[in-house]
């Protein structure tokens, strides 16, 4: 509108200053125009005013120019119309001016309107997404839109004119070859030219980019060709897009998960292979169905909260779900389920991916298998039950009914059926012995590979022939292999299956491994027993056999004692083997106590005690190494009887060990202490020390067997065995021992705990040791029978010098001759002699009319309840162990019955 008055004003003005001029023009004329053309050049202002101004400034320019040119120039001048002629003549200018006024304004409006085209169609150009380029039709750029202006790089103002070719460079993508232009065609034809696919436009700077491109011819109002435009765009988001949804859709297509697409009333609206697969339904017969059709009919909530679920723009995960199959199978599946929405970013369905678990189960399964029959096998102590306890486990899994355990003989010339289940015992019977390559597990120990076969029933090979007869349909055989060893071979087997899948056939082969482990764990086990029990009894021989060298020493240093020389320093050589000899017999008696508690032969003669008192004697047998050591004991007692139920001798050693290690193990001037209290229904004795103390790192493992610390002092050495003892003497008594120590330098404490028995009862009363031994020994004569001759001669020695009358055999043999001859009262008899063992003698003996009232003693190695039985059984009326006390052997000779006694009695 506005537009509209300003040009309107504008008419007027020009339509008034066009009328002037061509007023000022006709009267600077007027001379030679005379009278003719009174008014023709006011013509001119009319259009003029009309065409700019529309019909306004045209009727001012009418009226205005007649007015004046009348006055002016028509005669009479100076005056305007006065008849009829000047009325007809502006009647006819008049007419001739509407005419040019109408054609002027027309003229006017269609200038407007292509003008309003032309803006319209350039602000469309510019506003466009797409390029526009249009030629004319020389294929000069006569426009550039600003999105063609960005993709070929050429401003509008340097492009205009511009031969096409050098603005819009087209290249073909492949091959590189330049493309004709769709101008050039589009012009050359006059048809509008399609899109040119791969083709690619390479900007002034060089840079690419794949186009669309299309070109139309422009025709003028007569169908006249007078220009192309052409529309362009950049393709490389489309492909892009385009790319990644024909990736995306290869990839739901090409999963193994089944991907569903359903809508928010749970109707099925896109379906993958996977699904297809995995349902068994085909994309035609489920897309549009309810995905109700897949849900069990067990859970009929199901699917409807799951909806609930979707709509409000939840994910669903259901690591275990059932679905059903289109044959009706019951699955299990993990299903993720994710609302779809659209580009709204409302939630239109849902889409499910969908995944069979049910091999991801079976692996569980097998694992959890595995783990277990691992377990198994590590605490198995034999391999048939290790086998069936096994084989019970898996066979449910797997569809198992029968197994073989083959294994190579001692002989390592054929196999031997170890283990077996699912076969009648008749049958077992007829496979116990297996040649290498006979039938399937032959051939498996024979090649060292497993070998499986299936279909059985339905094969005609020899191999099989024997499982076939037993009616089993798929066999898999591995062997047991210990590195490139076989020592035998396992297999499975199944009446009622024909195959077994691979991830059977690889749990099976594992199992088998597992197995071959196992055997070689017992073998290990079994050897490292058999070594244990080999070091024990060699153990148990060498302290036998180093105890009866004992034996004439002791005797000897007894003969010394009574008839030796008063030579001071002899005396003291004396007395040093006497303790040597003694440390010596100790050490072994412990070394034999071990070898009897790691075989429970060590026998406990329990008693009613007061420990109190067994303490004291305790201490006796170990003031001797305390006092060497030098260090000051403390006994602290209770005042009070406090019983326990033990074996005197057995307790005894205990404490008795305990002082001598605090004696060992304290520096000279040391303070041991021992403490005796109740405490509740126990009793506790503590033996304390102030010496070396002990690591903590060492304090777990003293009480383990050979374990020793670093001692003080080389020649206080022991075996480590010493504790090891004590606490397993403790523990047949019920009692227990524990050890503190606060660490190296601190001291030691050793705390042992006795259960106490609570009805007082009075102890049998012993006679005491010494009254036994009478200082006037009565002489008795005697016969002594060893093999080692320096045992029967000292011992002999030290009898003569107590006045008894002896005579000395070597071997059985001479000890009957002996005994006939000499008439003995005595024989002292050892048992392991050449030639004639002493029981033999001892028979021999007792069949003799004389030796019938004769005294015989068993002296032997070995002390324990069976052997006194076979002693005694053989005849002999007591039995002494070697080394014997000397002390207990001249006891017992003092207390034999005389003869006459005998007789009397
Ligand atoms: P050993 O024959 O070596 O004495 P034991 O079994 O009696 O064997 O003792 C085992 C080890 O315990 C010793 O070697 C020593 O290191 C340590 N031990 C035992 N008693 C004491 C103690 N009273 N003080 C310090 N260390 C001790």
């Amino acid at each position: 509108m506005r537009q509209g008055s300003r040009s309107t004003t504008y008419g007027y003005l020009i339509a008034i200053l066009a009328t002037a001029a061509a007023i000022l023009v006709r009267w600077l004329t007027d001379p030679w125009l005379n009278l003719q053309l009174r008014v023709g050049m006011i013509y001119g202002a009319v259009a003029l005013g009309a065409y700019v101004g529309g019909p306004g400034p045209g009727v001012l320019a009418t009226l205005l120019g007649y007015g004046i040119s009348a006055y002016l120039f028509i005669k009479p001048r100076g005056s305007f119309i006065n008849d009829r002629e000047a009325w007809l003549g502006f009647g006819l200018y008049l007419a001739t001016s509407l005419l040019i006024i109408v054609l002027m304004e027309s003229l006017r409006r269609a200038r407007q309107r292509a003008r309003a085209n032309e803006q319209l169609l350039r602000v469309t150009f510019s506003s466009i997404g797409d390029a526009i380029i249009t030629t004319d039709t020389e294929g000069h750029i006569t426009y550039l839109n600003p999105v063609a202006e960005a993709l070929t790089g050429w401003k509008q103002e340097e492009a205009m004119g511009a031969p096409l070719e050098d603005v819009f460079q087209i290249v073909n993508e492949d091959t590189r070859k330049t493309v004709e232009s769709p101008v050039a065609k589009s012009l050359r034809e006059g048809v509008m030219v399609g899109l040119a696919n791969h083709t690619v436009l390479i900007a002034k700077d060089g840079t690419e980019c794949p186009i669309d491109d299309s070109a139309a011819p422009i025709r003028d109002g007569e169908g006249e060709v007078s220009g192309v435009v052409m529309v362009f765009r950049d393709v490389r988001e489309r492909r892009r897009a385009e790319q990644t949804r024909w990736q995306m859709a290869l990839i739901v297509e090409s999963s193994d998960d089944a991907i569903v697409g359903k809508d928010l009333s749970g109707n099925i609206t896109s379906w993958n292979h996977g699904a297809e697969r995995l349902y068994g339904y085909s994309a035609a017969e489920v897309v549009g169905k309810s995905v109700s059709i897949l849900m069990p009919e067990d859970r009929p909530d199901e699917l409807r909260q799951n909806l609930e679920q979707l709509k409000r723009g939840d994910r669903i995960d259901i690591h275990e779900a059932i679905r059903v199959r289109k044959d009706g199978q019951r699955i299990l599946v993990s299903v993720g389920i994710s609302p779809v929405r659209n580009e709204a970013g409302v939630i239109i369905g849902g889409s499910t991916i969908a995944r069979d678990i049910r091999e991801v189960k079976k692996q569980e399964q097998r694992l959890r298998l595995l783990s277990e029959t691992a377990a198994l096998m590590l605490r198995a102590q034999n391999p048939d039950s290790m086998l069936r306890d096994l084989f019970t486990k898996i066979r449910g899994q797997l569809g198992l009914d029968t197994y073989f355990n083959f294994m190579v003989n001692d002989a390592g010339d054929a196999l031997r059926l170890e283990s077996c289940a699912g076969i009648s015992p008749e049958t077992a019977e007829g496979i116990r012995r297996l040649e290498f390559g006979q039938a399937v597990c032959g051939r498996v120990a024979l090649e060292h590979r497993p070998i499986v076969r299936t279909h059985i029933q339905e094969s005609e090979d020899a191999m099989t022939a024997l499982v076939k007869s037993f009616g089993i349909r798929v066999y898999a055989c591995n062997p047991l292999m210990a590195g490139d060893k076989v020592l035998g071979t396992l297999s499975f087997a199944s009446r009622t299956r024909d195959t077994f899948d691979p991830a059977e056939l690889e749990f099976l082969q594992t199992l088998s491994n597992y197995v071959a482990v196992a055997y070689e764990r017992l073998r290990w086990m079994r050897q490292l027993r058999e070594t244990d029990r080999r070091k024990d009894e060699f153990l148990a021989t060498l302290a036998h056999e180093l105890r009866n060298p004992l034996a004439p020493i002791r005797n000897a240093i007894e003969i010394l004692k009574a008839k030796g020389p008063k030579d001071p320093e002899l005396m003291w050589g004396r007395e040093v083997i006497d303790r040597q000899v003694q440390h010596m017999t100790r050490l072994l008696e412990d070394l034999l106590d071990v070898s009897r508690i790691s075989h429970n032969k060590l026998e406990l003669r329990k008693e009613r005690v007061d420990l109190a008192e067994l303490i004291r004697h305790a201490v006796e047998t170990s003031r001797p190494a305390i006092d060497a050591g030098g260090q000051d004991l403390s006994l602290e007692l209770s005042r009070e009887p406090v019983y326990v139920l033990v074996d005197p001798v057995r307790v005894a050693q205990v404490f008795s060990n305990l002082l001598s290690n605090a004696a060992k193990y304290t520096q000279p001037g040391g303070r041991i202490r021992l403490v005796e209290e109740r405490k509740g229904s126990d009793v506790v004795v503590t033996v304390q020390d102030n010496g070396i103390g002990i690591s903590p790192e060492m304090l777990p493992y003293v009480f383990d067997m050979f374990s020793q610390a670093q001692r003080m002092d080389r020649s206080q050495g022991g075996l480590g065995i010493g504790l090891s003892l004590v606490r397993s003497i403790l523990e047949l008594h019920g009692a227990s021992i524990e050890a503190r120590s606060e660490g190296p330098g601190k001291g030691s404490d050793f705390i042992v705990r006795f259960p106490l028995v609570v009805e007082p009862m009075v102890t049998p009363d012993l006679p005491p040791r010494e009254a036994i031994r009478s200082d006037a020994p009565i002489p008795r004569r005697i016969l002594i029978v060893d093999d080692l001759k320096d045992s029967a001669d000292s011992l002999a020695v030290l009898l003569r010098a107590l006045r008894h009358e002896v005579r000395t055999a070597y071997d059985g043999e001479e000890a009957v001759l002996a005994a006939s001859q000499f008439q003995p009262e005595i024989i002292l008899l050892d048992i392991g002699m050449p030639k004639l063992n002493g029981y033999e003698a001892c028979r021999r003996l007792r069949a003799e009319h004389w030796g019938k009232s004769m005294y015989l003693i068993a002296l032997t190695g070995w002390g324990q309840d069976d052997d006194r039985a076979k002693t005694e059984a053989a005849g002999f009326d007591a039995h002494l162990v070697k080394p014997a006390d000397p002390d207990e052997l001249l006891r017992l000779v003092d207390t034999v019955p005389r003869r006459s006694e005998a007789t009397m009695s």
